[in-house]
Parts: C-alpha cells; sequence; structure tokens
C-alpha cells in the first residue's frame, strides 16, 4: 500500500516564478520526491489536475470565471491547502487592476483586440474565493519557506506561520539599515520575515512583498516617513505595494452583496 502523503502544485494567473523556486530547491525537492507523492505540478511535467490530495501548492490569483471554478475544485480535492507568493496571498501585480477607476480601458491599451479577453473585474487572492490553510507570502517565494513547511507537515507538525519582522532578521543578519544611513523608505519594520533580508543585503530599501508583519506599527512608520520627507501619496503608495488593496482579500461573496464583484 502506498502510505506517501499526495501533493499538487496548482497555478492560477501568475508569473510561474513561485513554482521556479520550488524546481529550484534542487536536491531537496528530489529528497521531497522520495516522502511525497506528487500527483499534479504542470511545471515539472506531472498532469493529474483532478486528483485527490493531502496537501496543494497554489500558485497565482484568480481572473478568470473559469480560475474561480477551478479553486473551488481544487479545494474540495484537498486535505490542506496552502497558497504561495503574492498572487495567491494578495492578488499580486494583476490586483493593479483593482486601483483603476475603469479596467476595461486597461484592457484596451494593452491588447490589440480586447474582444478576446474573457476576465472578472477584479483579480483577487485565493482566499477570498476558498478558505486557505496556510499563506507562504513572497514574490517569489523562496526554496526555505516551501522545504520548512512540508518538513513539518510531514512531521504531523501544524507549520509555523512566521509573521515576525524582516527587521529582526536584518539585524541578526548585520546588514547596515537603509532607513537609518541612507533615509530610505524601507518598509522592513512592519513587513514580515521570510526572505532572509534580501534587500537590504544589497543596500535596497525592503518594498514589503512578504506582506504585513504581526503587530506592525503602519503609523509610526508612516510618520517616519513622513519625516523623510515623502508626501502623503507617496507614503499611501509605498504601502499600498503592502496591501496592493484590502478589498482584494475580502471574500468575493461579501463583495458580491456589497455589489463590488
Ligand atoms: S534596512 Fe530596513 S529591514 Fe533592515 S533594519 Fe533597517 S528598516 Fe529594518
Ligand atoms: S527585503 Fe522586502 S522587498 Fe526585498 S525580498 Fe524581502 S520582503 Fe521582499
Amino acid at each position: 500500500m502506498n502510505t506517501k502523503v499526495s501533493l499538487a502544485v496548482h497555478k492560477f494567473s501568475s508569473c510561474d516564478g513561485c513554482q521556479l523556486a520550488l524546481l529550484n530547491m534542487g536536491s531537496a525537492l528530489v529528497e521531497l520526491a522520495e516522502r511525497v507523492e506528487i500527483k499534479h505540478f504542470a511545471e515539472a511535467g506531472v498532469l493529474n489536475e483532478e486528483a485527490q490530495v493531502d496537501i496543494a501548492l497554489v500558485e497565482g490569483s484568480v481572473v478568470t470565471k473559469a480560475d474561480e471554478q477551478r479553486i473551488r475544485q481544487v479545494r474540495q480535492n484537498s486535505q490542506y491547502l496552502i497558497t504561495m507568493g503574492a498572487c495567491a496571498t494578495s492578488g499580486g501585480i494583476q490586483a493593479l487592476k483593482n486601483l483603476a477607476a475603469e479596467p476595461e480601458g486597461w484592457i484596451e491599451q494593452i491588447y490589440p483586440q480586447p474582444e478576446f479577453i474573457d476576465s472578472l473585474d477584479r483579480s483577487s487572492a485565493i482566499k477570498a474565493y476558498v478558505d486557505v490553510d496556510l499563506e507562504l507570502w513572497g514574490c517569489p517565494i523562496n526554496s526555505k519557506q516551501i522545504t520548512a513547511v512540508i518538513t513539518q507537515l510531514l512531521s504531523g507538525v501544524v507549520p509555523w506561520d512566521d509573521r515576525e519582522k524582516l527587521c529582526i532578521e536584518c539585524k541578526r543578519q548585520g546588514h547596515v539599515c537603509t532607513l537609518i544611513t541612507q533615509a530610505e523608505p524601507c518598509m522592513g519594520p512592519v513587513t514580515r520575515n521570510g526572505c532572509g533580508a534580501l534587500c537590504p543585503e544589497f543596500g535596497r530599501a525592503c518594498y514589503g512583498c512578504y506582506g504585513e508583519a504581526a503587530l506592525a506599527n503602519n503609523s509610526g512608520l508612516g510618520k517616519r516617513f513622513d519625516g523623510l520627507g515623502l508626501l502623503p501619496l507617496q507614503i499611501k503608495q509605498r504601502f499600498s505595494l503592502i496591501h496592493p488593496d484590502p478589498s482584494a482579500v475580502e471574500p468575493v461573496d461579501k463583495q458580491r452583496r456589497r455589489g463590488k464583484a
């Protein structure tokens, strides 16, 4: 009898970067494949989208009616559903269209034949449609996050949702603070850890792609940015990178009741 934990990787609207992070696990992926049965992972050439699995990893946001139907089916077919990456957790780059007053205008500017584009008015996080058991933030996520979560699940441990602030990791690694030394509007004080302080390591300010940390003092950081000379609109734009659109993660059924979707 096969007692391996089964796993599927599903793609929705996205750039495939998080799936590539999985493939980039290298030898860890080979070890993982020995411990789990990969039932569906199109990027790796394994196809069985309808398979019932113990763990589903979902990349991408919901932007079409077909996406909506498919994610509901994926939820039904999965015991434990993990979203991975900014698109799946907050709508991603695609959610920029949620901010447009007239999204149709964007479509016409981008596509020569907009009549062939059949998308929903909004790009939404997966949790706007179905229950999600764990979110892995990042744009893209990294191999360490996936390895840690799968290892914990295989060990029967509830995965730890690391929402510690990025500054903690940045200080641990001894990076020079861009906020203090360069007066850069770094989002590290309110961004969750997970990337290992990648941007500050290279002297760049964090822009918050790993999402909001626990107990984030947003107003305090906003005041700090004000002190750096940022205009209110610039501060708002800086924070909108960490939360592209709060309604992107509001359950769609609730949005519909309010006439927003
Ligand atoms: S560079 Fe950014 S993340 Fe690092 S300590 Fe300074 S504010 Fe925090
Ligand atoms: S430092 Fe910030 S912007 Fe850069 S990868 Fe990490 S969370 Fe994302």
